[in-house]
């Protein structure tokens, strides 16, 4: 899988482990599966050291991404993707590459991932 794109799936994990940090109701459920909300600053930590990380033409569609939807990669599925449900054109759906190249959805713009069978 493309370097940068495993970082991205990386960087939407962190994200959401941090909105769930934040999140009232579900620090008391987080809480009660032990996670310490002292992590708080090691997960925004992580979330600064992956994006250092990323190419600065990728992190600027990430930082757009990230603002517009709150998420950044989406799966695809059957051909669709999982970020706005719009069909992928099937040159892409079905390269070799899909995985190693980054793509993006040209309908919302997240950069898009297979899961390989
Ligand atoms: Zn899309």
């Amino acid at each position: 899988m493309n370097p940068q794109l495993q970082i991205l799936i990386a960087l939407q994990d962190i994200l959401s482990l941090i909105r769930e940090a934040k999140d009232p109701s579900q620090k008391r459920a987080l809480g009660r599966m032990g996670f310490k909300m002292t992590n708080l600053e090691a997960l925004e930590q992580t979330r600064e050291n992956l994006e250092d990380q990323l190419s600065p033409a990728i992190r600027s569609q990430y930082a757009r991404a990230k603002k517009r939807y709150g998420r950044i990669v989406a799966p695809v599925i059957n051909g669709i993707c999982y970020g706005c449900f719009v069909k992928i054109p099937s040159a892409i759906d079905t390269a070799e590459d899909r995985n190693q190249t980054l793509y993006r959805c040209e309908n919302c713009g997240m950069f898009l991932f297979w899961v390989e069978k």
